[in-house]
C-alpha cells in the first residue's frame, strides 16, 4: 500500500503500524532492482511542514523532503558552500528536484554525499515518533555503511546545524570513472581548527567518522 498523509501525526501513526517511509525514492527504486516494491510506504513529500530551509534559534533547520535543488537555491551562509557543492554533485538535476537530504542521511551509502559536509557542520538530525522526538549527532545517528540508528517507527523530521562562525572549504570529490586515490584541498589562508570529513573508505567502521587534524 501506498499512502500520501499531509501531516506528521498521520504519517506516524502508519509507521507505527509497520510501513516504511518513501520520500524521492531515488535509492529505494534503484534498489528494489527488477523487483515491484512490496510492503507499505508512506511518502512523507506530501508533509508541507517537513520541506523547506529556515533559521531555528542559532541553528540552520533543514527539513527532512528538502531535495538538493532546494539547497542548491537556499540562502545559506559561506560555511555551507560545501553542503551547496555536495547537492550539485547529486546524480544530475532530474535525480537533486527529487532526492531529499533526509533520505541521503538515512540510506547511508558510504558514498553518500550529503554526510561529509554536514559531519563538519556538527548536524544533529531530529527523529519522531508516536513515542516522542530526539536528536542524534549526526555521527551518531550514521554508525556504519547502510547502518543508522532510525527505528523501524522513526521518521526523520529535519537536519539542524548550528551556525558556524568559520568558512568551510570546497568539497573534493573523485570525477567517477577515474583515479579512485584522494585529491587534496589547498589554501593559501590559515587554518585553525581543521577538520576533515571522508566518505566511501573502508573499513566500513571508520566510514562517516569526523578526522581532527591536530
Ligand atoms: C541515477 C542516480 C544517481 C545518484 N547519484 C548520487 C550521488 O552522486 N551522490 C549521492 O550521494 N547519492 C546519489 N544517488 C542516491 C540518491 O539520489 C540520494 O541518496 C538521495 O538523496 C536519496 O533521497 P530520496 O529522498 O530519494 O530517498 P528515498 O529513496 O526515498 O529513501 C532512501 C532511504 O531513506 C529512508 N528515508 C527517506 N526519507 C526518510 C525520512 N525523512 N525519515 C526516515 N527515513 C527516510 C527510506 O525509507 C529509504 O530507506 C543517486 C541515485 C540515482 C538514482
Amino acid at each position: 500500500m501506498y499512502t500520501r498523509p499531509s501531516n506528521l501525526d498521520d504519517a506516524l501513526g502508519l509507521l507505527a503500524e509497520g510501513a516504511r517511509v518513501m520520500a524521492g525514492a531515488t535509492d529505494i527504486f534503484p534498489g528494489a532492482g527488477e523487483s515491484p516494491l512490496r510492503g507499505n510506504y508512506v511518502d512523507v513529500t506530501t508533509i508541507a511542514a517537513l520541506r523547506g530551509v529556515r533559521l531555528q534559534g542559532n541553528a540552520v533547520r533543514i527539513g527532512a523532503t528538502t531535495t538538493w535543488s532546494d539547497i542548491v537555491a537556499a540562502d545559506l551562509p559561506p560555511a555551507f558552500d560545501a553542503l551547496k557543492a555536495a547537492a550539485r554533485d547529486v546524480g544530475a538535476v532530474q535525480i537533486q528536484n527529487r532526492g531529499t537530504v533526509a533520505g541521503n542521511l538515512c540510506n547511508a551509502s558510504p558514498a553518500a554525499d550529503g554526510v561529509p559536509p554536514l559531519l563538519i557542520l556538527d548536524a544533529e538530525v531530529e527523529l519522531a515518533s508516536r513515542r516522542g522526538t530526539r536528536r542524534l549527532a549526526l555521527d551518531v545517528f550514521v554508525n556504519g555503511a547502510r547502518s543508522t540508528l532510525l527505528a523501524p517507527d522513526e521518521v526523520m523530521t529535519a537536519i539542524l546545524t548550528p551556525l558556524p562562525a568559520s568558512t568551510i572549504l570546497p568539497r573534493a570529490k573523485t570525477p567517477r570513472g577515474k583515479s579512485r586515490s584522494a585529491r587534496a584541498l589547498t589554501s593559501t589562508k590559515a587554518i585553525e581548527l581543521p577538520r576533515l570529513a571522508t566518505r566511501s573508505i573502508s573499513p566500513p567502521e571508520t566510514t562517516n567518522r569526523r578526522a581532527r587534524i591536530v
